[in-house]
């Protein structure tokens, strides 16, 4: 299976380029942000759980994060491989995912992770705001999430960095030159 996972800040275009990765090698798409935005939605158990801390741009725990994520592997078991966006941010997060995916005689391929500095996201996530209506890409809570990326999420890089797996591409630039990136990055592994 080609397990990808797409790592970056918020605002760094990892929706973007994963839309464009789904199409080209066919893979399914799993944003933990989409999921939980869908339970929010949507009113579920789940949904009124997470509300607040969606809305404050803080991490959900670990355990409420895993179990949706396993569920939503569980269904694609003909899945060609999937991208992981958002998916993991805290090493407990990775170990998880290394154990599930190795309990299906399977693993992560390569982690591509999108590089932006801290000027280029805000300038980015205000232009997104302006179009997505995200109650989390207000200002405020926007720097809490950059937070959130930078104290916590950073910590899995070296994780994978120590498994050989991590390719960092630079986020700035055309989208067409950083998907021919990390599309080289992919079929080189
Ligand atoms: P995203 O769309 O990936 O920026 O995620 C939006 C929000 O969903 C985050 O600010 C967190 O509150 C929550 N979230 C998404 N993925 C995770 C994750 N892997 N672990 C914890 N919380 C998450």
């Amino acid at each position: 299976m080609l397990n990808i996972v797409l790592f970056g800040p918020p605002g760094a275009g990892k929706g973007t380029q994963a839309a464009k990765l789904i199409e080209k090698y066919q893979l399914v798409h799993i944003s933990t942000g989409d999921l939980f935005r869908m339970h929010i939605k949507e009113q579920t158990e789940l949904g009124k759980r997470v509300k607040d801390l969606l809305d404050n741009g803080i991490l959900v725990p670990d355990s409420v994060t895993i179990d949706m994520l396993e569920e939503e592997v569980q269904k694609n078991p003909d899945a060609k491989g999937i991208i992981f966006d958002g998916f993991p941010r805290t090493v407990p997060q990775a170990e998880a995912l290394d154990a599930f995916l190795s309990s299906k005689n399977s693993g992560i391929k390569t982690v591509l992770q999108l590089d932006v500095n801290e000027e280029e996201l805000k300038r980015r996530i205000a232009e997104r705001r302006k179009i997505s209506g995200r109650a989390d890409d207000d200002q405020d809570k926007l720097v809490k999430r950059i937070d959130e990326y930078f104290n916590k999420t950073v910590h899995v890089l070296p994780y994978y960095q120590g498994q050989n797996k991590l390719t960092v591409v630079n986020g700035i630039g055309q989208i067409e030159d950083i998907f021919g990136q990390l599309c080289s990055s992919i079929d080189t592994e």
